[in-house]
């Protein structure tokens, strides 16, 4: 089951790939074993097993007021990835399970990208007669100005090497240079139900898009967690967080209201039931339900 329906709004999710990607303590350094060993049941087999953290790569669709929005763009194909093996020239049927949702590359209004890391922009682009060229030629692609200036090749000389080389030229600007992209910052209403909050730490521009309809309340939280033990363990980073600090205190205050507004959460790496459920446990977070779908 990948449809949700949030009060007005049915939520998808399309996946590009999912499965193993790095083992717990290389993933996130400072959180002890004995916290991956206490909840290694519960966490097996959909984000932990054979000694690695298991993740999906995946867009979540979004249909609210008549328009097709997607929230980020998972990694691409045929993209040089040298720094990553795994993502390197992919040629996967991503754009197939578009399809199979209901959703052409011409029917898409919006897309958003959280923040602008390599697994997040990756189908913003694809390769026709050798140029990278806008995947869906009718959407404005929403992005935080405070990513697109960090990354931007004249601002960041030190891409070689990193996890986002190439990123920026091959995902990015070619939207840019099609005249796709409306950058914001601090906050941007989509519509009456949908509003992007700037979340900085993961990257200085990284985004969360809160839905409210109806009475339902989503928070679609991008990079905030990578794994549901982040919701006890809040105050530990992945490796992949530019900001440290930003990050746990984003994390806490999002989870905070997450939990005061009883919003499911839906981080954009987590595999399996996709979605949580948190609630308050003294001065810290607990998991309240696992996925979506009992629920609804
Ligand atoms: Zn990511």
């Amino acid at each position: 089951m990948n449809d949700i329906k949030l009060g007005a709004i049915t939520v998808t999710r399309v996946e590009e790939m999912h499965g193993p990607i790095m083992p717990p303590a290389a993933f996130f350094p400072t959180i002890p074993d004995a916290s991956w060993q206490q909840d290694e049941d519960t966490l097996t087999p959909d984000h932990l097993g054979d000694g690695f953290v298991h993740v999906a790569m995946q867009t979540w669709v979004l249909r609210s007021e008549g328009r097709t929005i997607l929230i980020d763009t998972g990694v691409g194909n045929d993209k040089a990835r040298p720094a990553v093996e795994a993502w390197d020239h992919l040629d996967l049927d991503f754009l197939g399970n578009l399809a199979r949702a209901g959703v052409r590359p011409e029917d898409v209004d919006l897309v958003v990208n959280t923040h602008l890391h390599v697994d997040h922009v990756g189908w913003n682009t694809r390769l026709v007669d050798g140029e990278w060229v806008p995947t869906f030629p009718n959407a404005t692609y929403l992005m935080p100005r405070a990513d697109f200036e960090f990354w931007h090749p004249d601002n960041h000389p030190g891409l070689a090497g990193g996890v986002n080389e190439n990123v920026f030229t091959d995902s990015v600007a070619p939207v840019h240079a099609a005249g796709q992209v409306r950058l914001w910052e601090d906050s941007h209403a989509i519509d009456a139900a949908l509003r992007l909050e700037a979340a900085p730490g993961h990257t200085p521009g990284s985004s969360v898009l809160k839905l409210s309809s109806e009475g339902d309340r989503a928070l679609f939280a991008g990079d905030l967690i990578h794994t549901p033990l982040q919701v006890r363990e809040w105050g530990h980073n992945s490796c992949f967080c530019e900001d440290p600090a930003a990050a746990v205190r984003t994390r806490h205050e999002l989870l905070g209201w997450a939990a005061d507004h009883n919003a499911l959460v839906l981080p954009a790496h987590l595999s399996g039931p996709g979605a949580l459920e948190v609630e308050r446990s003294g001065d810290t977070f607990a998991l309240k339900q696992w996925g979506p779908f009992d629920r609804l």
